[in-house]
């Protein structure tokens, strides 16, 4: 099976368009969660992924503030204000939509979740040590997390004690071995200063994982956002990527 593998799209229609062009036909969607927040098209983002054939979409920290279900204090001030202008925009359909988001769900030998097996919404994988503890907490060989907008590998192996971590690198193939927690990185926003769209092509027989990255037009996100009047510095970010 094919699978078009993706996360933290963040309200970027333009982003999202351009990397469902680029995947072309895909046996399924897996979608790590973060549909919502800091971008300007929160209901047009929803109700493309909503149309996926074959889509499995996590439930995202973002996601879940927007329906209330974290407090909108937990975020820093700028990306609360998006958080309150997307519950305002956003229609009664696509809310139940991103109600009913799972944390977590497991298909074939992988593992879904948003931010990490320990703390699916919450929890940042950025080093070895949090990884390494992360392990014990799904028995899978793989799991595949969003959050960090990083794309970045763990591998475990069962002689060490700590997974050997590092950046994947853009359109080249990983051949995916157990045990291993892997991030495609984001479409929507990326933050390891490359400003295309991240994501993901994984085979589910071969584990062949290939990190993708394409350009897309920045300026039109950027010039929707301003017309929303969202924060200039989430603006300015998505040309840099970070
Ligand atoms: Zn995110």
């Amino acid at each position: 099976m094919r699978v078009l593998v993706f996360s933290d799209v963040h309200a970027n229609l333009t982003a999202l368009e351009r990397i469902l062009a680029d995947a072309g036909s895909c046996d399924a969607v897996w979608c790590l969660g973060d549909v919502v927040g800091y971008g300007p098209d929160p209901n047009e983002c929803v109700e493309c992924i909503r149309r996926l054939p074959n889509l499995t979409c996590i439930l995202g920290n973002h996601d879940a503030a927007v329906l209330g279900l974290i407090e909108v204090e937990a975020f820093n001030h700028e990306a609360r204000r998006v958080i309150q202008w997307t519950q305002q925009q956003l229609t009664d359909a696509n809310r139940d939509f991103l109600k009913n988001l799972p944390e977590r769900v497991v298909i074939g030998d992988v593992t879904l979740v948003h931010g990490s097996p320990r703390q699916p919404v919450w929890e940042y994988l950025l080093d070895a040590q949090t990884a390494r503890h992360n392990f014990d907490f799904f028995d899978t060989s793989f799991c595949f997390v969003g959050h960090t907008h990083l794309p970045i590998l763990f591998h475990l192996n069962e002689f060490d004690s700590y997974p050997i971590g590092g950046y994947l690198p853009p359109n080249q193939v990983v051949q995916l071995t157990p045990r291993e927690i892997v991030n495609p990185g984001s479409v929507g926003q990326p933050r390891d200063r490359d400003p295309r769209a991240a994501y993901a092509i994984y085979d589910t027989e071969t584990h062949c994982f290939e990190h993708r990255r394409v350009e897309y037009d920045v300026t039109q996100v950027q010039h929707r956002m301003r017309l929303a009047a969202l924060p200039m510095r989430h603006i300015e970010r998505l040309s840099l990527g970070w």
